[in-house]
């Protein structure tokens, strides 16, 4: 079957107490069991199995054509959950750009725990090869990644990191499966904040790790979900599920907006660069393209003059909002390096743009008044 008859069908089965065709939630934390002792539902207790997460675990094992799928309260859960299955003394190899998150959550939680964290550029084949040891349990790649847009080569890096005996995982947020199917390019495990594009309306937190296989890794990772106990609510899971039914739709318009103001971007006076896998220019746009079916909704910009012109068009916009995360119908614009803070190496005049549904004239010309008199700079507007 196809993403856009799998997005709309997946989990999806008419209920068959009330006949509903949408899923009723099911927000009972315990189930009842037979006379024999037997669960005839299946399920036992919310934290272990629930119907709504079920239905969605299924759903997003079939878009990612894995084997099975374990949905979490947040993407950074189901990290979380990924690297605690390894164990203390294992050796890790990490995009040096991946998630400030991810990369935060590994310094501060985890060296302390016993993981032994390589930073790497996984764009540079030469230096994944060195950086892996017998040692190296994990790989961890983001492409594109978040927020200079970089393309990894999945397929090389995955080759690298198997020829080493180390399982590879992709943080397949950005592109989602509609854009990029991780595990059919050789990974061993999706994982998604599914918080952003999946749930697709900046209204649910969530997560997911999707395996390739349903081997000893995944058991571990089972787990640990269910004796720690970080899933989504049922009604999450019924949000982000909702979300996927619409996922490829939103997806092809993304890209379609994201690519048409990258090109008016990258010829305006006042932008230094745009990095977007999408422009020809791009570093990565080749294995982009072999990889990715579209670009993607996520682009950023430099900007000419430095941190206090970034923070001005920031400032000046009418229609962006300006917000961090990702994914939703509206367009939003973030100062990068300051809400990653301290130790951020992401460059000053940097703002990311995770470009909506709105219509991409709208978009441009929001961007051309607010990067309009920056050339040459004009004194600061007080506004707002
Ligand atoms: C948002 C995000 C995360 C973290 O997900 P949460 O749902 O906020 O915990 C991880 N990776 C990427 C690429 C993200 O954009």
């Amino acid at each position: 079957m196809r993403q856009e008859t799998l997005a709309v069908h997946a989990g999806r089965a008419s209920d068959p107490a009330t006949g509903a065709v949408t899923p009723p939630i099911h927000l009972s934390t315990t189930f009842e069991r037979a006379p024999d002792g037997s669960f005839p539902g299946g399920h036992v207790y919310t934290r272990t199995t629930n119907p709504n997460r079920a239905e969605l675990e299924d759903a997003l094992a079939a878009l990612e054509g894995g084997a099975a799928a374990a949905a979490f309260a947040s993407g950074t859960a189901a990290i979380m959950t990924v690297m605690q299955a390894l164990a203390p003394g294992d050796h890790v190899l990490v995009a040096n750009d991946a998630y400030h998150g991810t990369g935060r959550l590994l310094r501060e939680t985890f060296v302390p725990w016993g993981l032994r964290v390589t930073f790497v550029d996984l764009t540079d084949l030469a230096a994944v090869r060195a950086a892996l040891t017998p040692e190296t349990r994990l790989l961890w790649t983001e492409t594109p990644s978040n927020p200079l847009l970089k393309v990894t080569d999945l397929a090389a890096v995955a080759a690298l990191a198997h020829e080493a005996g180390a399982l590879c995982a992709c943080d397949n947020t950005l592109a989602t499966p509609i854009l990029q199917q991780p595990l059919r390019l050789g990974m061993d495990l999706v994982m998604h904040s599914t918080t952003k594009y999946l749930g697709g309306h900046s209204d649910v937190l969530g997560g997911a790790v999707v395996v390739r296989e349903d081997g000893p890794f995944f058991a571990k990772v089972r787990r640990i979900q269910v004796s720690g106990g970080a899933v989504p609510s049922p009604f999450d899971c019924w949000l982000v599920l909702r979300g996927i039914r619409t996922l490829p739709y939103r997806m092809r318009a993304h890209a379609e907006n994201a690519k048409k103001v990258a090109d008016y971007l990258s010829e305006h006076p006042a932008v230094e660069a745009v990095h977007y896998p999408g422009l020809a220019t791009h570093p990565g746009h080749e294995i982009a393209l072999r990889q990715m079916t579209l670009p993607g909704g996520m682009l950023s910009m430099q900007v000419h003059g430095g941190q206090e012109a970034a923070m001005r068009v920031a400032a000046r916009v009418q229609l962006f909002t300006r917000a961090t995360s990702l994914g939703g119908p509206e367009s939003l614009i973030e100062h990068r390096a300051s809400i990653e803070g301290p130790g951020s190496t992401t460059p000053e005049n940097l703002l990311r743009l995770s470009i909506g549904l709105e219509h991409p004239d709208d978009l441009i010309e929001d961007l051309a008044q607010a990067l309009g008199d920056l050339t040459p700079l004009a004194p600061s507007p007080a506004r707002r």
